[in-house]
């Protein structure tokens, strides 16, 4: 390993898959029509078969086909850096490394799962992705990795941001996909919403029935979801799995791995490969979520549907409720009521611990980042960010030399006009 950057001969050859190791079975989704377990079949309409086996596998790992390698190669393995300007801005004796996922084209973590789900499909036969996305985040993925896999892409985005937020709509159409702004007349649940309110700005839930609705009626056409799903998580432990790597050259043991949750899939993929050692209370794993979405903090944990309309299997995970709309914070990758089951399991047995921070503070955190290490982190990541500092300067009282890292999900330069509103003062607190 060069300074900061694994070789590609590392580049990990199989996923981990954490159910296997989890402290109880985790509870099967349900068909909330019959209230019985989910049967593979029933999920047939919207995903192909093979990441339906994946969501449901009791494998501890699972291969990567080489099709799948040969794209993660454009990007990966991701950096491992040490932040030290900003251990010197802090005056802390903490060793803070952060390992940086915004080095993939679309400037995230979320690309790690879009490329394998484009890629079943299109083994399957499928020749048509639908996904909603709100910022664009997960659109602009998907646009990515379906344009590679010559699949074609339909984007059902949230319209208040298709109207405010047109540079990742931009980046999708460049990368082949067809974005169109939900509520639509394209659909059913569309049209049902146009008719009552003709200016509706739009929500994630809505959108999300859209996209599936298309998929479950339209020929070789299936639906795409970027977090909360077994699969989803899956294959984001290539992440932590080349971390674990990184630390082996470097002769590191973490005490603290912190990351951001919105739906649980990049902190997942971050700190499930490390799960045993924080059973064992070697490490501390502290998942960060905004104040103004607690799901974990806050949340009840029962099951419910992943959707606002109910179009879902019921899960069963710590939620705000289906119909509880965040209000709307720039960190709009964490504005989701629910979170991914395994990740709710580990919480509820104290494995991993839940943090709420609130938004000024963030943004405080994410600026203080750049000017002392340059990269300006998605609004996502400086809630992971806040806490990292948190713990450093913790540190610092204590005059311990802990070793702290986190996982840098993203950059930030598609969500420059919240750090405007920062610098400028006008952020609220929300
Ligand atoms: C989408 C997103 C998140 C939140 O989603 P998770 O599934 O919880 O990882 C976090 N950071 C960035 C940069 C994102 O795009």
């Amino acid at each position: 390993m060069s300074k900061y950057f694994l070789d590609v001969e590392y580049l990990p050859k199989r996923w981990y898959n954490v159910i296997p190791d989890l402290p109880e079975k985790l509870a099967p989704p349900l068909n909330p029509a019959t209230m019985e377990p989910i049967k593979p079949q029933e999920l047939e309409a919207v995903f192909p078969k093979a990441l339906i086996a994946q969501e449901m596998s009791e494998e501890r790992w699972i291969s990567i086909p080489e099709e799948i390698l040969e794209v993660y190669r454009i990007y990966r393995p991701t950096p491992f850096i040490r932040a030290e300007r900003l251990e010197r801005t802090l005056r802390t004796p903490a060793k803070i490394y952060y390992k940086y996922e915004g080095v993939s084209p679309p400037g995230s973590h979320k690309p790690n799962t879009a490329i394998a789900q484009a890629y079943y499909n299109m083994k399957e036969g499928v020749e048509m992705l639908t996904t909603e996305t709100g910022a664009g985040q997960w659109g602009s993925a998907l646009a990515f990795a379906t344009n590679l896999f010559d699949l074609k892409c339909r984007v059902y985005m949230v319209r208040a941001s298709y109207e405010q937020k047109p540079y990742r709509r931009i980046l999708m159409e460049t990368w082949n996909a067809e974005v169109i702004p939900s509520p639509s007349k394209l659909t059913e649940s569309g049209r049902k919403i146009l008719e009552k309110d003709p200016n509706c700005p739009g929500s994630l839930g809505i959108a999300i029935s859209e996209a599936v609705e298309t998929a479950v009626k339209s020929e070789n056409t299936k639906y795409s979801l970027g977090s909360v799903l077994n699969h989803v998580l899956l294959h984001q432990t290539i992440i932590g799995l080349e971390v674990k790597k990184q630390l082996e050259l470097l002769d590191l043991k973490p005490d603290i791995m912190i990351g951001c949750v919105g739906g649980g899939s990049n902190f997942a993929g971050f700190s499930y490969p490390f799960v045993k050692d924080a059973m064992k209370g070697e490490i501390e794993l502290i998942a960060v979520e905004p104040k103004a979405c607690p799901t974990l903090t806050a949340g009840e944990y029962r099951y419910d549907f992943g959707d606002t309309a109910g179009l879902t299997p019921l899960l069963l995970m710590y939620t705000l409720g289906h119909d509880f709309i965040p209000p709307p914070i720039h960190a709009g990758g964490l504005r989701y009521h629910g979170d991914a089951p395994s990740l709710c399991l580990l919480v509820k047995h104290g494995i991993i611990k839940p943090i709420a921070v609130s938004q000024r503070p963030v943004f405080e955190a994410g600026v203080l980042f750049a000017r002392s290490e340059g990269i300006l982190p998605a609004p996502e990541s400086a809630h992971a960010i806040r806490i990292v500092i948190d713990k450093a300067l913790e540190a610092k009282k204590t005059n311990e030399e802990k070793v702290i890292l986190f996982n840098l999900s993203g950059h930030g330069y598609f969500d420059l006009k919240a750090y405007e509103e920062f610098l400028s003062s006008k952020l609220p607190d929300t």
